[in-house]
């Protein structure tokens, strides 16, 4: 895609620290490094998000996860763990729509990464939780 700032760094067009790259991924450093070693993984082809992937796109490019993720934490003897993430529009903080997969490693709690999940269960019903799991099994039917 000619207006897409990651197709640019998978041609080679706009420069980035390059970590890894195969015929299907490019892996390099997120120029804000959240926390020292953050990288972004990138299917060489241009899917906008998440909803876009085909399965085969989906093996090739996930199955390639572990082995930069590996990496990454063997780089460094203080990194601790991995938050793994991957933005789906606008409203979940996806900012470049090429997609792409976060790998932030983690150092200790504050390290500069931070995530927060409310827990609304004490405002769920068993009825409520079988409506949304029946919404969503629908879909596969
Ligand atoms: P997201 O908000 O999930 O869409 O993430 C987009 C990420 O791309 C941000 O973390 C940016 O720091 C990163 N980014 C944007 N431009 C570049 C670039 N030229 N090289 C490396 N990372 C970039
Ligand atoms: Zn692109």
């Amino acid at each position: 895609m000619d207006d897409c700032i990651f197709c640019k760094i998978i041609k080679g067009e706009i420069p980035s620290y390059t970590v890894y790259e195969d015929d299907v991924v490019k892996a390099f450093l997120d120029i804000s490094q959240v926390t020292p070693g953050h990288t972004l993984m990138v299917p060489k082809k241009h899917v906008q998000d998440i909803f876009s992937y085909d399965d085969e796109l989906a093996q090739a490019v996930f199955a390639r996860l572990p082995k930069v993720a590996r990496a990454i934490k063997a780089s460094n003897p203080e990194i601790k763990g991995m938050n793994i993430l991957n933005n789906n529009g606008k409203v979940a903080y996806q900012s470049v729509f090429h997609s792409h997969i976060h790998l932030i490693p983690r150092y200790g709690n504050n390290d500069g990464f931070g995530m927060k999940f409310e827990d609304h269960s004490k405002q769920m019903t068993d009825e409520k939780y079988k409506e949304i799991q029946q919404a969503i099994v629908n879909q596969f039917k």
